[in-house]
């Protein structure tokens, strides 16, 4: 049982539906100033294509063109047209802004709802929303889908753990939006207080917004006694609801009667073999307000080949290894930060939290990883800690081909970010 029709279009019929849309998106996109004159140079015209592979005859728009055209470049409509704002969070630099029309406002709602009824949300279910609100799209986005989806929502916002049991106990909460870095936060704050996560009702929680391995995510079920699914989704294409994990919990179905997606090679801008990692590119193809063709996202994954048991025929893609950018060199070694962590949390004196600091010794960069360590692990034996410190760097080591110093710390004690968890620091140029 799907929520819409559309999920489970044959593959022919939503490559026809991907056409007709991306013609009339590039359309609409001839509107604004930023693509009126690049595709206008280009000689692109929407008659020329003719299939979704087409889209490769489409320049690719960046986050740098979204910036040098801040604020008002993209837009496509009159701006009485526009309704909301968002922004993204600015991990990696200057934020950048989308529009969004009423039109693009409800088609944004119905996908975020289609997620949630994926994951087996229902209307009788009561859903708070445990993300930050503002111009983070994981407020408003979630919280309109949810609305649309029939649930009764509670938008509680991020942070203040008490209140967040209180409202999870007096409303009979049955499932939760949280990013992965405060579950596991949450998760320590329930441990502290005596409670027993089992005693609540909640029984779903989608997670997402940052990077997390499957040992978080599996840790995430077992401290907080509850099934948690993976939710993707970037401000640039409205923000959570492009790829959403289904009761199968094998990989992320990205709807894409909304979306073409397409994994390509950074480095050379060409599609990488099926089934291969790259960077996904995507177009919005029901975006009225600011649609953006070809936007490199920078997030490393690829297809999942083959099709999914739940009956939907929209393509998945695999957990986010990482962003292009997150790439550590170290001694001549690639690393991303997310095998660091896989190598940390398949360690059972592990404690939930870690940080990654980059350093200068002389003229070499080096490698520190402060790892949390579980209470019963943090003994007053000496031996027993350096023991525990070399089984992790030698496991890091395995993983990463680098040997990290290893700092263990009392579980808890690494400093929270209010909203998405930082993992790496650089302390080199100081
Ligand atoms: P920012 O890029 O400033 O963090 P956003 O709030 O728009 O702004 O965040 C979108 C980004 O968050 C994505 O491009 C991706 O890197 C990351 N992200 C979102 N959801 C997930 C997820 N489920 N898994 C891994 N990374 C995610
Ligand atoms: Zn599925």
């Amino acid at each position: 049982m799907h929520y819409e029709a559309a999920e489970g279009l044959a593959k022919e019929s939503l490559r026809k539906l991907q056409t007709e849309r991306l013609k009339r998106t590039i359309s609409t996109c001839m509107r604004s100033s930023f693509y009126g004159s690049r595709l206008g140079a280009l000689n692109i015209r929407p008659e020329d294509f003719t299939s979704p592979d087409d889209i490769r005859k489409l320049p690719f728009t960046t986050k740098d063109d979204l910036r040098g055209n801040y604020p008002y470049g993209l837009l496509c409509q009159p701006m009485d047209q526009y309704v909301r704002l968002h922004a993204s969070s600015g991990t990696t630099g200057t934020p950048t802004a989308i529009f969004y029309t009423q039109n693009d406002i409800d088609s944004w709602a119905g996908l975020v709802a289609r997620c949630m009824y994926a994951v087996g949300l229902r209307k009788g279910d009561v859903f708070q929303n445990m993300s930050g609100y503002g111009l983070f799209t994981g407020g408003l986005g979630i919280h309109y889908g949810a609305e649309r989806l029939g649930l009764l929502t509670v938008p509680a916002g991020a942070g203040n753990s008490k209140r967040q049991v209180k409202l999870l106990r007096d409303f009979n909460v049955s499932g939760i939006h949280i990013i992965p870095s405060y579950a596991l936060h949450f998760a320590n704050f329930l441990k502290q207080e005596g409670i027993d996560p089992k005693s609540l009702n909640w029984r779903i929680a989608l997670i997402g917004a940052e990077p997390h391995t499957e040992e978080i995510r599996q840790r995430i079920q077992d401290l907080l006694g509850i099934k948690a699914y993976n939710s993707y989704g970037l401000t640039e294409m409205n923000g959570p609801g492009v790829a959403f994990e289904c009761e199968k919990q094998a990989g992320m179905h990205l709807w894409e009667d909304a979306y073409i997606a397409e994994i390509i090679d950074p480095e050379t801008g060409e599609w990488v073999k099926e089934g291969e990692v790259g960077e996904l590119v995507m177009t919005t193809l029901c975006r009225d307000g600011m649609p953006l063709l070809r936007y490199r996202t920078r997030d490393l994954t690829r297809f999942i080949p083959g099709d999914c048991a739940c009956g939907r025929t929209h393509r998945r893609i695999d957990r986010i290894t990482g962003r292009a950018d997150d790439m550590l060199i170290i001694k001549g070694c690639n690393i991303y930060p997310m095998q660091i962590e896989q190598a940390l949390m398949s360690l059972p004196e592990v404690a939930q939290n870690y940080l990654i600091e980059l350093f200068k010794e002389g003229e070499m960069d080096q490698l520190r990883i402060k790892v949390e360590i579980k209470d019963e692990y943090f003994v007053e034996d000496m031996r027993a800690l350096t023991a525990l410190q070399k089984k992790i760097a030698s496991r890091l080591r395995d993983e990463v081909l680098v040997t990290p110093r290893v700092e263990l710390v009392q579980h808890d004690s690494i400093p929270k970010s209010e909203g998405k968890a930082v993992r790496v620091v650089d302390l080199r140029d100081k």
